[in-house]
């Protein structure tokens, strides 16, 4: 079984635009050097495995067929650095009923959007993945507590919500990240660094 690193995609592999997020493949702006991270994850072993909540699907902002534009924009970019994604799981809900010019269809409360686990347990599923030694890297504290719930070391970074959206949990403690680094770069960087940091390192 091989491990994997579980990328958040806006905030950690490209930037997250804020306001209603990515709705096209043109606003997908690469955060420099995550090809690079997302290459040296491949080049070191370990599966590199896209988990990204997907609302707009739900709110009528971006359609199925848009959003694959979108990942396809993701990944091309991504490999113009070498970087291989293995695979994209995405949550298209949002548990918001009604809303005008959304997408009913999506309009439901899933196991899959995060923090909810279904993604990882489908990519589990998909691939054999040895969670022991996988990592999920965030930028949201939504992310943190999905990989959390998984058992996974959970890094978070800097760059887009930087693990400050601590607003998501105003009736309970929000989820805090193993380690803070600033950029998906440097926590990868960290993950397949030798075990001198006192952390599990590479694959083996
Ligand atoms: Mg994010
Ligand atoms: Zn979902």
């Amino acid at each position: 079984m091989r491990p994997a690193i579980f990328f958040d995609c806006d905030g950690v592999l490209n930037e997250e635009p804020g306001g209603h997020g990515v709705l096209g493949p043109d606003d997908v702006r690469l955060i420099p050097g995550a090809g690079e991270a997302v290459r040296a994850s491949h080049e070191a072993g370990y599966l590199a495995i896209i988990v990204t909540n997907r609302a707009q699907v739900a709110k009528g902002f971006v359609t199925l067929a848009g959003l694959e534009t979108i990942f396809a924009r993701v990944r091309e970019l991504l490999a113009q650095d070498g970087g291989l994604v293995d695979a994209i799981y995405f949550c298209p809900h949002h548990p918001e009923r009604g809303r005008p010019g959304g997408a009913p269809d999506f309009q439901i409360a899933c196991e899959c959007r995060k923090p909810g686990t279904l993604l990882f347990r489908r990519a589990i599923a998909d691939f054999g993945i040895d969670l022991g030694r996988s990592v999920l890297i965030g930028d949201s504290l939504r992310d943190i507590g999905a990989g959390r719930a998984m058992g996974l070391k959970t890094y978070g970074v800097r760059t887009g919500f930087a693990c400050r959206d601590v607003e998501r949990y105003p009736d309970q403690a929000p989820p805090v990240p193993d380690r803070m680094f600033a950029d998906v770069g440097a926590a990868v960087a960290f993950c397949l660094a030798p075990a001198e940091h006192g952390q599990a390192g590479g694959p083996d």
